[in-house]
């Protein structure tokens, strides 16, 4: 069992903290959100006043946070937490950020004598609480070995895409697919209903047909139609407008530097834009369907 200190206790490190509580593990925590360090401390954590002192005498650093300026603020420059790490310790970040900053901050880890890998994850909210995350992993392969058996306590698959970075590029490659297909699929249920449908047996038969996703069958963006997904519960929770949109973006900077073509991907980032203007930017990203459910 390891010593850990876990930075950042939102909807997704909330969860994976409590699972590696579950498993054995020591944890110092630290979030800016008093209530988030007190829900950890509920499970056994330990509270710490700055990620400074949840990291002094860690074993391995996890962390996750909402965007690239986070990371590279908590990691690098005054305060950061870089000089602080025990000597040996392994660092991994599991945020969904930008594969230049990812790089930079692993960059600037290894120079101070610390393996760091990019660990970001999909399964949503439900993932994190069963444990069952997928980790899409960018780094060294002994550092991979070392931080597999504390992922494993968070997730049951873990895939290891390439060098540094290359965990971000994956992870955005599958998020761009994602806002795609909750997109369409909230259209999909909207022209239905508009016509007269139900919108639980719809989403029953597209679940069992050709157009099924996890839109359909886990996070399905329509209210009531799944009794745990976010929309049943005024789109509270899951995976906010805004982190898609953000991921979107990034997606669209990764293009740009390859010159690759994402027609949809920029079409999707233009509607959870939309939706974000519209005043749902914190609410779960399935409220996208918002923008064209009659009378929502
Ligand atoms: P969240 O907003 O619920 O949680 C982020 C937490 O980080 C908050 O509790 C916030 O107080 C804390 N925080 C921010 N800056 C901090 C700092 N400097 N020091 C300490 N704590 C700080 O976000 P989330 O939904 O948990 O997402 C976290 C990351 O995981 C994002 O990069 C997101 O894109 C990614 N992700 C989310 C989901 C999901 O379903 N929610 C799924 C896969 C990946």
């Amino acid at each position: 069992m390891s010593r850990i200190a876990f930075i950042g206790l939102g909807n997704m490190g909330g969860p994976m903290a409590a699972n590696l509580l579950k498993a054995g593990h020591t944890l110092h925590v630290f979030d800016l959100a008093a209530d988030a360090i007190a829900q950890a401390v509920s499970h056994g954590a330990t509270a710490t006043n700055t990620a400074i002192e949840a990291v002094q005498a860690a074993e391995v650093v996890i962390s996750m946070l909402p965007a690239s300026r986070h990371v590279e603020g908590l990691y690098l420059g005054e305060g950061g937490l870089l000089p602080h790490i025990p000597d040996g310790a392994l660092v991994i970040d599991c945020s969904t950020i930008a594969p230049a900053s990812a790089q930079k901050v692993a960059k600037a880890a290894n120079a101070r004598g610390l393996a760091m890998i990019d660990a970001p994850v999909s399964g949503g909210t439900a993932g994190a609480t069963a444990g069952t995350l997928t980790f899409i992993v960018g780094g060294d392969g002994d550092a991979l070995e070392r931080a597999r058996p504390v992922l494993a306590n968070m997730g049951k698959n873990i895939f290891h895409v390439g060098a540094s970075g290359a965990g971000q590029v994956a992870k955005l490659c599958n998020n761009m697919a994602l806002g795609v297909i909750m997109a369409v699929t909230g259209e999909a249920i909207a022209l239905g209903v508009a016509h007269g449908l139900d919108p639980g047996v719809l989403s029953q038969m597209m679940a069992v047909s050709t157009s099924r996703s996890w839109a359909t069958e886990v996070c399905n963006p329509w209210p009531g139609v799944l009794d745990n997904a976010p929309a049943s519960r005024g789109y509270t929770g899951g995976f906010g407008n805004d982190l898609m949109l953000k991921d979107l973006g990034l997606a669209a900077e990764a293009a740009m530097g390859v010159g690759a073509s994402i027609p949809l991907g920029e079409l999707a980032r233009n509607l959870y834009a939309m939706n974000s203007q519209a005043g749902n930017g914190g609410l779960d990203f399935s409220s996208v369907v918002k923008l064209v459910a009659k009378g929502s």
